[in-house]
């Protein structure tokens, strides 16, 4: 399985062929795929496949193990060898990010251990093992808006994943474990602001995402801070 959006996170069409379908539960697995499965608090892109015949909705991309999995609201003609070209819904994917690439620099402003989060495309959120008194709302949003604006740019490498385990500083989440490809792991890069061991999708440059909204901290336990975020447009 090619996972298309690992080398560019901007591909919206693609052409390949389905090389699996599995009927009862309306799942397809393509030769290759710019889709993005849900994992990381990210969610799974929708959007269609079109084949010479007909066009299928794809209503949700789940992970399953290294492969990913489309999931359509009817399978239709749809069968194995079809050569298909598919779309994904640009307006959600690009959302998510700018959110996502908003999230690494809310975790290069707060220096804490992050505990949990999840993207949306109207509101994201970060969970932080932090106490009532070490978060300011005021200051993390200013702090976040003058990172975005200095035009960072977003770049990837590779490594083993034996080399990650020597610099275990490198993970930021507890919770998610970084993906493997092929025994690597993809570091993602944001200037001299923040570097982590990520699979999600980016945007290429932080003046992208425009400004951002530092909405409620939210006490979830004596030490869990929840930051919310919205994007300002
Ligand atoms: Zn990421």
């Amino acid at each position: 399985m090619i996972k298309l959006f690992e080398e560019n996170s901007y591909i919206r069409e693609f052409e390949t062929q389905i090389i699996n379908v599995n009927i009862e539960k309306n799942l397809i697995e393509l030769e290759k795929t710019a889709f993005y499965g849900k994992s990381g608090g990210q969610p799974g892109d929708i959007g269609t496949l079109t084949t010479s015949m007909e066009t299928v909705e794809v209503i949700e991309t789940l992970k399953k193990e290294s492969t990913l999995l489309h999931q359509v609201k009817s399978i239709k003609n749809l069968k194995i060898g079809n050569l298909i070209k598919g779309r994904i819904n640009w307006d959600k994917r690009y959302k998510f990010m700018k959110m996502h690439t908003a999230l690494h620099l809310l975790c290069a402003v707060i220096p804490m251990e992050v505990t949990g989060g999840q993207i949306g495309d109207v509101k994201s959120r970060l969970d932080f093992n932090a106490d009532a008194n070490s978060l300011n709302k005021e200051d993390i949003q200013e702090k976040l808006n003058q990172i975005l604006k200095n035009n960072h740019e977003i770049t990837y490498e590779w490594i083993e994943s034996k080399e990650l385990e020597k610099k275990p500083e490198l993970v930021r989440t507890m919770s998610v474990k970084p993906p493997k490809t092929n025994g690597k792991i993809r570091l993602v890069k944001i200037g001299n602001v923040d570097l982590q061991p990520c699979g999600g999708t980016h945007v290429k440059n932080t003046s992208e995402i425009g400004m951002i909204i530092i909405g409620k901290i939210e006490n979830k336990g004596r030490m869990n801070r929840r930051v919310n975020i919205s994007l300002n447009d």
